[in-house]
């Protein structure tokens, strides 16, 4: 069966409580997967489809389309994948709506508080997803909850490296996910905790705070909680970093995605009135090899600069003078305690403003433009605690005219000097 696109046409029908998963196959040269709901209702991760509207996919997307009632879908083009699956945790993944719907229910009753949800569990559950699921459910019956995004390898919000809070307003976009609009996000700098534990769990408590303090002023934000996505670490000091998370946050529900041990745990260590609940993962997740998230990090910084589809950005490139900026790394090398200068403890060197002299080695490097200056030494205190306004990436490095070039997403100057070098590098390809 052929389209008026001419793309191979493949029709599904699927059974109430079912799902279509399909894979477009990664890389530069794959081609497109578009999909249609012909017949019946459908939704993808918590948003509704409209019928007979073509969604595109692009490379290396895996998508579930599940069906409450039962419904029949296109696909056209060639998928790597295409199944149909009746086996799908959904079921128990609505109840955990509703219960948490109860719970908001009751707040609103009570004036209190809507439920704080931890999601956790190892890479490739999909924690993320449920996520998703959670709070565009939660939107599409009328609530305002708060995305809280921990994970710093695979952000869903900003650029990898980052800690970040969005407020969701509307369902997740089917094709292109939560419409990102003004959200709260703090420079961590590398892709996983473990490179700066204490940072990590400073910026948390960062958030934390300010979440607390938005629920003070706004009902309909405290009413509708928060769901907290994490790391796929949970050995060692990530678990270390989960219940710090927990307790920072004061969160009422623990979701653990298959992970029994992680379960029993987390039961052992939280306070017993926190409720932790173990989910099965859905068969659907894909596993993800380092390669693909490495791509898929590298996507996210093109998409900050470049846009998405449909709405394209067109960044700036200019040379910035190192004696204009003021370059940082938050955290020095850990040296043993017995070395430290009196007075000195080894979470002061984590979280310490370690200058940066220019060199060519910055090239490639992202930056992100801390929304505070450093005139003094309070204000330089501040800035690991302060939220970013933005992020560039150095192109080049000429260290004969003592100047970079940079791709920004805003025409020059740079709004803040203070800028704050991440681990992480991006070549612009395009
Ligand atoms: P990480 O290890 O990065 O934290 P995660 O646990 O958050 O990963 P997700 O990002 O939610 O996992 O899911 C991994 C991939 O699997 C995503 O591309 C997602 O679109 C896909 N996926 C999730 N659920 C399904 C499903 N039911 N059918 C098909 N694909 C799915």
């Amino acid at each position: 069966d052929a389209s008026s696109s001419g793309k191979v046409c493949t029709r599904f029908d699927l059974e109430k409580e079912t799902e279509l998963r399909f894979e477009v196959e990664a890389g530069e040269a794959a081609d497109q997967v578009e999909m249609e709901l012909l017949t019946g209702m459908a939704e993808v991760f918590g948003s509704e489809l409209n019928r007979n509207k073509k969604y595109t996919f692009g490379p290396g997307s895996k998508i579930a389309v599940f069906t409450w009632q039962g419904c029949s879908v296109n696909l056209y083009g060639k998928p790597e994948v295409a199944y149909v699956s009746k086996d799908t945790p959904m079921l128990l993944y609505l109840n955990t709506h509703a219960a948490l719907e109860q719970m908001r229910k009751q707040a609103e009753r009570e004036n209190e508080r809507g439920p704080r949800v931890m999601v956790v569990g190892p890479t490739d559950v999909g924690k993320s997803t449920v996520c998703r699921l959670l709070l565009s459910y939660a939107v599409r019956v009328g609530r305002r909850p708060t995305l809280v995004e921990l994970d710093v390898g695979q952000s869903g919000v900003s650029v990898p490296g980052t800690v970040s809070a969005l407020c969701i307003e509307r369902p997740a976009d089917v094709e292109e996910g939560f419409s990102v609009q003004a959200p709260l996000v703090y420079h961590f700098g590398s892709t996983t905790p473990g490179t700066n534990i204490k940072l990590y769990n400073k910026l948390t408590s960062c958030l934390a705070e300010v979440f607390s303090q938005r629920c003070e002023v706004n009902r309909k934000a405290s009413v509708g909680g928060c769901i907290i996505n994490t790391c796929g670490w949970v050995k060692g000091s990530g678990y270390q970093a989960l219940v710090h998370c927990a307790s920072t946050f004061q969160v009422d529900v623990v979701l653990v995605l298959d992970h029994e041990r992680l379960y029993n745990e987390l039961k052992r260590d939280l306070p017993h009135f926190v409720r932790v609940v173990l989910l099965p993962k859905s068969g659907g997740v894909v596993e993800r090899s380092k390669e693909c998230r490495r791509e898929t990090r590298d996507e996210k910084i093109r998409e900050y600069f470049y846009g998405f589809r449909a709405l394209s950005f067109f960044p700036f490139s200019f040379e910035v003078r190192f004696s204009d900026v003021r370059i940082y790394k938050i955290g020095a090398p850990s040296i043993p305690d017995s070395c430290l200068p009196l007075g000195m403890s080894q979470d002061d060197t984590q979280l310490k403003l370690v200058p940066v002299t220019p060199g060519r080695d910055l090239t490639y490097h992202v930056l992100s433009v801390s929304s505070v200056d450093d005139g003094d030494e309070d204000a330089r205190k501040s800035i690991v605690e302060s939220p970013v306004c933005g992020f560039i990436v150095v192109t080049n490095v000429d260290t004969q005219a003592q100047v970079m070039k940079v791709l920004s997403p805003a025409p020059r100057p740079l709004p803040r000097h203070t800028l704050l070098i991440m681990d992480i590098r991006f070549m612009d390809m395009k």
